[in-house]
């Protein structure tokens, strides 16, 4: 893992492991800027290691430049222009910018000549040697010579690009929500309420504030499935995630934790505070659904470090408040 400026800026340290992911590769697939990634392997020796679907458009087949080194793929002036600013890049070990004219070999073979402006980030590893280069590059013979704004062709262009930008934004704001709501349900999905509830933890611990974790499951849900079929099952499950939304407080966060199993961490809340949300809850459910549910609830203790350490009395209270009969709650300490 290579340990850059950019990825650990404010936005994306904001954002989960994956959908951080799906950012950085969808900007490398549909961004319409030339990227690539340059293996430094001595101060003036580079192979291409990548190139994004943009740069493969205008060069062809990815088979022919990846692994190869810049003095294999660039005609000779040019390649010594292009060698001299990846190495003052990895000389100064920061993202330098620049423009540059020269001849290239296009995808149908035939000699072009191009007008770039780059911009080299340095990508270090864990011990600061600068191991790759990231690049994206814009082919300014695209661009229309009279300053943007000036032309009707130029306004259209300027249109195009935030139409493109605005269709990003939305993409990854639907990428995000995937990669960390339930599917079925919309609640948070297990892997992001426990990467919420984790940095929640840390907030109230340092506050010394309360905390409890509420897991709680439906009972008997089994038979719904095999009475009345999947779908049924599928919207109860719903309509169950859609009235602890409505009854619990808007600070509290709710997740599906698995199956029929739901999870609700209430931050500022005492153990006694976290059994009047329940036995509302369980008042709301049997009156809005043909469902009852049992529940375990576990508070904070000075002793715990993680969410788990909390999950695993709420779940052996959930576990005694099956034993004792169903549609219960029990509460740990
Ligand atoms: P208990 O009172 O002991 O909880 O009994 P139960 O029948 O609810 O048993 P359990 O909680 O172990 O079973 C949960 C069932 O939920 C099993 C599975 O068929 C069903 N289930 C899990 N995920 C889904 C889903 O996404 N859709 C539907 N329709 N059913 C699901
Ligand atoms: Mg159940």
């Amino acid at each position: 893992m290579y340990k850059t400026s950019w990825m650990t800026s404010d936005i994306l340290s904001r954002l989960n492991a994956n959908a951080g992911m799906l950012l950085v590769r969808s900007l490398w697939d549909y961004c319409p800027e030339h990227m690539f990634i340059v293996r430094v392997e001595g101060p003036a020796e580079f192979v291409i290691e990548a190139m994004n679907p943009t740069r493969r458009a205008m060069l062809g087949d990815e088979s022919s430049f990846v692994g190869k080194r810049i003095e294999q793929l660039l005609p000779h002036p040019m390649c010594h222009g292009v060698i001299a600013n990846l190495s003052r890049c990895v000389e100064c070990g920061s993202p330098i910018r620049y423009e540059e004219k020269g001849g290239y070999i296009d995808r149908n073979g035939i000699r072009q000549q191009g007008h770039w402006q780059t911009l080299l980030v340095p990508i270090t590893n864990q011990e600061g040697a600068v191991t790759h280069l990231f690049g994206v590059s814009r082919d300014m013979s695209l661009l229309p010579e009279q300053p943007l704004g000036a032309s009707p062709e130029s306004k259209e262009f300027e249109r195009r690009v935030h139409e493109r930008t605005a269709e990003l934004v939305a993409a990854n704001e639907q990428l995000t929500h995937l990669a960390t709501h339930d599917y079925l349900t919309d609640l948070y999905n297990r892997r992001y309420l426990m990467e919420l509830a984790e940095l929640e933890l840390r907030r109230v611990s340092r506050y010394d504030q309360s905390l409890c974790l509420m897991m709680l499951d439906i009972d008997h849900f089994k038979g719904i499935n095999d009475l009345e079929g999947h779908l049924v099952g599928d919207e109860a499950l719903r309509s169950v995630a859609r009235t602890i939304l409505a009854t619990v407080r808007e600070c509290d966060l709710v997740g599906r934790y698995g199956g029929d199993e739901f999870l609700i961490l209430m931050p500022e809340t005492t153990a006694d505070g976290a059994r009047e949300i329940a036995e509302r809850l369980c008042r709301t459910l049997s009156q809005s659904t043909r469902f009852t549910i049992s529940v375990g609830i576990a508070s904070l203790e000075p002793d715990d470090q993680f969410v788990v350490d909390l999950i695993h009395r709420a779940d052996t209270m959930l576990l005694q408040a099956k034993r004792n009969g169903r549609n219960r709650i029990e509460c740990a300490g």
